[in-house]
């Protein structure tokens, strides 16, 4: 089919709108070029580098605004290596794991391990989202800020159940885009491709005393947990600002300069106000236009940073995703399993909201043509 080719005055000037890995400032990757290029190929038992690990965990405690107790840690594998992670070494006997779109999904999977409770799975249709509920003999309380593949968002809450039980939120895609309250999670994991406009690879995360705690603890217990999936051991190297094995120094180096460009503007505050402007664009656009609207029916529930937005019968949103990527706008398709007529749009951050309002002239522009 062939595509529309859409004039240059309503080109965003950066045509990167995907979920992740998602759009890395230029400035960043010049400045990785320029004096981060020194870094590379340098190794990661040495000062430089371990000065970079130290400055990322403190400039992500200054971002998060953690109080006193809390820590940054991390390790190799990303977020979908936290949820083995946290299966072996966080999860004491029962998780509840609430689950509205794929990301969610995983980590309940992964948490039907042997040597666990089966977990109590809350799973509710895409496109809508659920709340907890303190259960007895639940020590973990699971969900996802932001779930990436239906664009709903859900308010970082701590659940007051038994004693001790952790709130754990996996921020993947929230993280550097929304703002929220650490007091309420006892840990808040992420990998820097998404909001934080890093590369993959990594996974961090703040952890409360709570949370540090019960990671002692079940690596004291005698459980069997393999060394590269053990939060304990990710604890020991973070506090030398090391990982256990090789981590991507690319990718520590992006995030710190991302984490600086957040805070110098104004912190979460600023990033929230941006994405929320960005999101917002869409949805009003979608709710007025003749031929689409937000996925998300419940407004409160709609991603200040994934917007999914359903198109009529009538318009081929996967011929339009193609038509705009002939013109350098790039993954706007919806996540591959939800196999909705539908585009999905990151509203992350390092996306200026002005290439947004682009973006929705190119749609427009796209649908009368095609
Ligand atoms: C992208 C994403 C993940 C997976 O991250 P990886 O680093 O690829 O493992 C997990 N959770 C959410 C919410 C995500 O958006």
């Amino acid at each position: 089919m062939p595509h529309v080719t859409l004039p240059r005055e309503i080109l965003p000037a950066d045509g990167r709108f995907g979920c992740g890995p998602s759009k890395i400032r230029a400035e960043h990757l010049a400045a990785l070029a320029g004096p981060g290029a020194a870094l590379l190929g340098t190794s990661h038992r040495q000062a430089p580098v371990k000065d970079l690990v130290g400055q990322v965990r403190a400039g992500l405690a200054e971002l998060f605004r953690l109080p006193a107790g809390y820590e940054i840690i991390l390790g190799n594998g990303g977020s979908t290596a936290f949820w083995d992670a946290a299966a072996f070494g966080l999860i004491e006997r029962r998780s509840q794991n609430l689950v509205f779109g794929e990301f969610g999904g995983k980590f309940a999977a992964a948490a039907r391990a042997p040597w666990l409770e089966a977990p109590d799975v809350r799973e509710v249709a895409a496109g809508t989202r659920t709340v907890a509920e303190p259960v007895e003999g639940v020590d973990v309380y699971a969900w996802p800020h932001n779930e990436t593949s239906t664009g709903v968002a859900a308010p970082v809450e701590r659940v007051h159940a038994d004693a001790g039980a952790l709130t754990v939120i996996d921020a993947t895609s929230a993280a550097g885009g929304i703002d929220f309250s650490v007091h309420d999670a006892d840990v808040y994991y992420f990998a820097p491709q998404k909001n934080l406009g890093s590369d993959g690879g990594l996974w961090f995360a703040a952890v409360s005393p709570a949370a540090i705690e019960r990671i002692e603890r079940i690596a004291a217990s005698g459980r069997y947990i393999p060394e590269f999936l053990s939060l304990k051991n990710a604890l020991d190297n973070a506090r030398l600002n090391q990982t256990l094995n090789t981590p991507a120094l690319t990718t520590l180096y992006l995030l710190d300069r991302q984490v600086d460009w957040i805070r110098d503007h104004g912190g979460l505050q600023w990033a929230d106000a941006r994405t929320r402007e960005s999101s917002s664009a869409l949805y009003a656009w979608a709710e007025a236009s003749s031929f689409a609207t937000p996925f998300v029916a419940d407004p409160a529930d709609r991603s200040p940073v994934v917007v999914t937005i359903d198109f009529d019968e009538g318009v081929d949103a996967a011929a339009v995703a193609k038509s705009l990527r002939a013109n350098g706008i790039v993954d706007t398709e919806p996540y591959r399993k939800l196999g909705r007529n539908q585009l999905r749009v990151a509203t992350f951050v390092s996306i200026d909201p002005e290439d947004v309002r682009q973006l929705i002239r190119s749609i427009d522009y796209t649908v009368e043509r095609l």
